[in-house]
This record gives structure tokens, sequence and C-alpha cells, in this order.
């Protein structure tokens, strides 16, 4: 377990106004940096002035800055992402979501991407009453189907107009990195084709979840005929999709979707991540590329608490530190899903 990992982390956009004599307005002294975007992984200084990165050297004298914390025996990383949460609260409708800022910096989220909870109909107003209010910075996975989550709908071919949901995109873009297929159960490929067709239409990639499975509808198909290089596949270690084949082995499709390009994601959930799915799959060393914790008011409490018990998990399957960090930060490195900050001057 992580007891012993404690994190210092959304400080980058948390600092106070600078001293007239000092040229930092705070500095975290003394902690194990670990930014793989710049290749540190090792006990660093870190000075922050005007809400940026100002300067990572070895050692910066606590006389330089109006604040000093001593960060020893402590890990400092960028701001980590949550490539899927759930954060639409519908006040009068069907709703799963949850307030960003009550789940992010507390465990050293600094970025979330809602996962489909909206569809282009009710974007603007989940844009308007919440991604804009929330100090977490909040990017949005559109659903293909227009009316969103749990209403029923994502099912409805009617419902799976590409064209307007590129038009959203395309007048979001600072919030709209992506389209989500959700909970599809077929019989064929209409809201996966939808979704690519979005995407092609925009330049952004596409999120799956796959839904329900049948003899056609398999994810071989999927990594290899339907998806693109840079589609993200989410709860990779559910098992509901024949991840893992009879017997115990990993479902050669999904290292061939990973030689294609295909991002493998946790989207932990509260029945997306199993065990016996992701102990065998380590034992053929077939690790995740991001980390996310599928957040919403039915997963939060029960085998998923957040990102750090996340993170846990993948601890004990044997990844080290270092690499469940940049399964956080790069995200969707691979993807065109923009990357979190990082501990580089400037950033
Ligand atoms: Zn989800």
């Amino acid at each position: 377990m992580v007891a012993n990992v404690r994190i210092i982390l959304g400080v980058f956009g948390l600092v106070c106004a600078l001293g007239a004599q000092t040229r930092y307005d705070l500095l975290l002294k003394g902690g194990h940096v670990i930014d793989p975007k710049n290749r540190i992984d090792r006990v660093m200084d870190v000075a922050v002035s005007n809400g940026k990165i100002a300067r990572v050297a070895e050692n910066i004298p606590a006389s330089a800055a109006a604040k000093t914390i001593d960060v020893a025996r402590l890990y400092v990383t960028p701001g980590l992402i949550d490539l899927h949460a759930h954060l639409l609260i519908r006040p009068h409708g069907p709703t799963e979501g949850v307030q960003p800022d009550a789940f992010s910096f507390r465990s050293g989220v600094t970025t979330m991407v809602d996962a489909g909870s909206t569809g282009w109909q009710e974007f603007p107003e989940f844009r308007d009453t919440v991604i804009k209010r929330a100090k977490t910075r909040v990017l949005a996975l559109l659903n293909i189907a227009g009316a969103g989550m749990l209403t029923g709908k994502e099912d409805d071919p009617a419902e799976l107009d590409a064209e307007a949901a590129a038009r959203m995109a395309k007048a979001n873009p600072d919030i709209i990195v992506g389209f989500k297929s959700a909970h599809y159960a077929g019989p064929a490929w209409e809201s996966i084709d939808a979704a690519v067709t979005a995407g092609n239409l925009t330049g952004l990639p596409v999120m799956v979840d796959f839904g329900r499975i049948n003899e056609k509808r398999n994810i071989r198909t999927l990594f290899l005929d339907k998806l693109r290089p840079g589609d993200i596949y989410t709860h990779c270690y559910s098992g509901r999709r024949e991840e893992l084949l009879p017997g115990g082995k990993l479902n050669p499709a999904m290292e061939a979707g990973r030689k294609r390009g295909i991002i493998f994601d946790i989207g932990h959930g509260a029945g997306s991540f199993y065990w016996y799915v992701a102990v065998p799959a380590y034992a053929e060393h077939f690790h995740p590329d991001s980390i996310s914790t599928d957040l919403h008011i039915n997963s939060m409490n029960a085998g998923m608490k957040d990102m750090i018990h996340v993170m846990s998990k993948l601890l004990n399957l044997g990844s080290p530190l270092a690499d469940v960090i940049r399964m956080w930060i790069a995200a969707a490195s691979g993807s065109s899903i923009p990357a979190a900050r990082n501990t580089r001057a400037g950033a």
C-alpha cells in the first residue's frame, strides 16, 4: 500500500505573492522529484513564481524564496491527470457524477477528464455550470450519443450524430479532447463507427467502454479494424470483454492492439478492475498505459477510493513508483489528449 508514499502536489498553481527581496514565491526543498517528461527521478529543489515553475535544481537557497517548505522524504510530481471520471450532476435527472474540486487536489489530481457524461445536447450547460466553475482543470470526452450517459439513449441509433458531436467539439477546442463510446450493446458497430467518424472530422481520439460483446463484436476487430492508433480502450482489466481467455491467458488481441497503438487505460470504476485479470496480465508483461479512476458516486466508496488508492494497486502488481507516476501524468501520451504540466521552468 502507499502509506509511506506521500506526495506533495497541486502546488504549481497555489503560490503567494512574490516578496520584495526574493526571487521566488515558493520553494519546495529536498523532495524527491519524479517527472518522467523531463527524465527527473532524484532529490531536487523546485522553485515557483507567479504560478509557474521558475527553477528546478539540486540546491536552491531558502533565502531566494518568500516561503520555503521542507519536503525531504516526500515525493514531488507534476499534477496528476485522471483520464476517466464523471463530473456531471443533474439536479433533476439521472446522475452519477461528483463535484471535481471535492476529489481532485486531495489526491494529487489537477486535471480531470470527464468521460462521456454529456453528449453534444447537454454539453453547454455542463461547461457553464461545472467545468468553468471548477478550480480543477476539467476536460471532456464528448459522448457520441447526443443525450449522454444514464439517459437510456446510448443504444439509440438516432442519437449517434457524429457531425453534431464534431461541431460541438470544434466550438469548444479548449475543453473537448475527444469522444466517448460507452455501454453500447450492439448488435453491430454503430456507436464505435460514429465516434471514430467524429474523431476523424476533428482530429481527436476516441475512448471506448466497449459495452457488450458478441461473436462479431469482439476486441480483436475493435483494435485492428475499428479504432485508430491513439484511441483509448478503458476498463482494460475488467475481464468483461474477453481480455482474458478461458484458462487464464491474456487474449492475444490485447498485445495486437498495443502494437497498433491503442492506449490501454485502467478505468477502475465499481466493477471494471479485477485482480484475476490484472495479475495474469502483469505475468505476461501487459501493463496499462494510463491509470484512471472512473470516479462516480457508485465507485468511490467500493473497491476504488481515489487515485492514490488505484496507484497502490499498480504498485502491488509490481510496477515501480516512477512507472506508476508516468502512467498518471502521461495519461494518454501517444494519443492527442493534452499531457500533464511538468516541472520544467516556465511550465
Ligand atoms: Zn465511466
